[in-house]
């Protein structure tokens, strides 16, 4: 039986690339081969690699406005690194709304001078710090889009007249959103896009080359942009089911129609959190994410029951991230909205036996 997964990532894609994802394993396009034994410079994966850089610009509405997309390897936590080693010359400033955004602030510590506009650290980065200032002496500014441990979201980006980077992992292709107001956007693909293993990186061409520093040719953006993605081996695999996703999200409707849908998931859950007396919200009202839902149980002694309850229904990832606690129902793209009915019929169970 299909379970109802609302692990945080790697994640629930649609069961219709899943499908075709696997018929790939067997055979490519009616090759006689396996997507997994064919060379990344053979046609047909080039062709693959294509589709998916144009698809991604296309749908982030970005297409011949001065964009590349290329598929890196080595997660969001190797572009925390990129950003900083491409980008800055002096001076960043980065906005820290939680556990990923702080990795990103200490590894662009070792380039350079980092100002922390702010922080919600104060309290456990439930909320996303709204009046800060971005000083003009900087080289960018960076943010996380969405916090995937704590369920928060920027509804507002910040004007800056420097280059804005953003870490959009858990909520890229969710939303509709201005992008080109981003120079560099980053995603590691598990959550909405595909399987680990691949990273898409959006990037401004005439941001770069702006530093002096010799950079290594795996870490410089230059060199993949040079190279069309394919300066070394790409994740064939995780790019080939990214593409598929992608098409998928096209088929369907586009970004728009990805968020009409997330839209409608989470205003059902958050409507029960808010209306079922033994639950509660983690995250500010105002900055919910819709990708990330983080709710406690108001008394913890019903954790037993409500775990019991909620595993034999089917349901996978329900659990909240050690730093939280409680449950964290992540509701990707592919998620269906029967899912989340069937945690919010739960939940009412539950209050009917307590
Ligand atoms: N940024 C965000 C917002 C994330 O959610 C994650 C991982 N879940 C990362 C960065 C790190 O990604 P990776 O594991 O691909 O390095």
């Amino acid at each position: 039986m299909k379970k109802h997964n609302f692990s945080a990532g790697p994640c629930i894609l649609p069961q219709e690339v899943f499908k075709e994802a696997s018929q790939a394993i067997l055979d490519f396009n009616n090759s006689g081969l396996s997507i997994l034994e064919i060379s990344h410079r053979s046609a047909d994966f080039v062709a693959v690699m294509e589709e998916a850089q144009t698809l991604s610009l296309e749908l982030l509405g970005l297409k011949d406005k001065g964009y590349k997309a290329l598929f890196l390897q080595g997660g969001a936590s190797t572009q925390f690194l990129m950003v900083a080693y491409n980008l800055l010359k002096k001076k960043a400033a980065y906005l820290n709304t939680g556990t990923w955004s702080s990795k990103a602030i200490k590894e662009a510590k070792l380039f350079g001078d980092i100002k922390e506009v702010a922080s919600s650290k104060d309290k456990n980065f439930n909320y996303i710090p709204k009046s800060y200032s971005i000083p003009d002496d900087i080289d960018y500014f960076h943010c996380t889009s969405n916090n995937t441990i704590f369920g928060t979201q920027m509804k507002e980006f910040p004007a800056t007249s420097q280059p804005l980077i953003c870490d959009m992992s858990s909520d890229i292709f969710s939303r509709e959103l201005d992008f080109s107001k981003f120079d560099l956007i980053y995603a590691g693909a598990q959550k909405n896009m595909g399987p680990a293993g691949t990273t898409l990186v959006i990037i401004k061409e005439d941001i770069l080359g702006k530093v002096s520093r010799e950079i290594p040719s795996m870490m410089n953006y230059a060199t993949h942009i040079g190279k069309d993605s394919m300066f070394n081996t790409p994740a064939v695999y995780a790019v080939y089911v990214s593409m598929l996703t992608l098409r998928w999200i096209k088929s369907k409707g586009g970004i728009k129609a990805m968020e009409e849908l997330n839209n409608k998931k989470a205003d059902l859950l958050y409507n029960e959190i808010d209306r079922n007396p033994l639950f509660k919200g983690f995250a500010a009202k105002e900055d919910r994410s819709p990708m990330n839902a983080t709710f406690n149980l108001v008394d913890d002694s019903h954790k037993e029951t409500f775990d019991k309850m909620w595993k034999d229904a089917g349901i996978n990832g329900l659990n909240g991230h050690r730093s939280v606690g409680g449950y964290r129902a992540s509701m990707y793209n592919a998620l269906p909205l029967e899912s989340v009915q069937v945690v919010i019929d739960l939940m009412k169970d539950l209050e009917k036996k307590i």
